[in-house]
């Protein structure tokens, strides 16, 4: 499966803001958007209005960087969303939260999605009692998301991330049993509980034109 090889930093400069791709970092004045207000290159920034299409364009690819998803994935992702009943910019929001890379990574079970997204691929956690590698599996209501322990307590090099759970809210869609180290999927992602800032109605004209 593709990724990204692009660093973390240079997307988030490249969209103009902060995406938070890189865990704690992003909290710190190390932060390259904080230290270089300017997209990445040799070449100085053009002064120039945006277009409707550059607008929609920008927001597509924030979803895209945001979430870790190449562009023939997220178009599928697209296209699923168009498929269900609701809106379908909602639709596409609610299909990327429920990746299971990103209820590792709302869990705070890990510090950013791409550390997520480690984690799974290396085999990491068991869904509903069974090894999961797969970072872009569906989660839904009723799976349970657990650490792979050994013996009793998960491997000691990943002690780290699982010590002072949760660091952050947890969204009212998972539940989190920090004494078992355990998520459980209750239902669906509301919209509210999306913080990712990201103007879904931009991408579904992007992708309607
Ligand atoms: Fe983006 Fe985080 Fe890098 Fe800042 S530190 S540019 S928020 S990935």
């Amino acid at each position: 499966m593709g990724r990204y090889i692009d660093p973390s930093c240079r997307q988030c400069r490249r969209i103009g803001e902060k995406l938070f791709l890189k865990g704690t970092r992003c909290y710190t004045p190390n932060c390259s958007v904080e230290r270089r207000k300017r997209p990445p290159g040799d070449a100085p920034p053009k002064r120039r209005r945006s277009s409707d299409w550059a607008i929609q364009l920008r927001e597509k690819q924030k979803a895209r960087f945001t979430y870790g998803v190449l562009e023939r994935q997220f178009r599928n992702y697209f296209e699923t969303a168009r498929e269900q009943d609701g809106v379908t910019g909602d639709m596409l929001l609610q299909v990327l939260e429920r990746r299971l890379d990103n209820a590792v990574f709302r869990l705070s079970f890990a510090d950013s999605r791409k550390q997520a997204r480690q984690l799974v691929n290396h085999g990491h956690f068991y869904v509903n009692d069974k090894k999961s590698n797969i970072p872009s599996y569906l989660v839904k209501p009723g799976d349970s998301i657990s650490w792979k322990m050994v013996g009793d307590s998960v491997p000691s090099f990943i002690g780290s991330l699982t010590d002072g759970l949760p660091k952050r809210p947890v969204p009212n869609w998972l539940k989190l049993d920090v004494q078992k180290l355990r998520g459980e999927v209750l239902g669906v992602p509301d919209i509210s509980d999306i913080d990712t800032g990201i103007e879904s109605r931009l991408i579904v004209e992007f992708y309607s034109r």
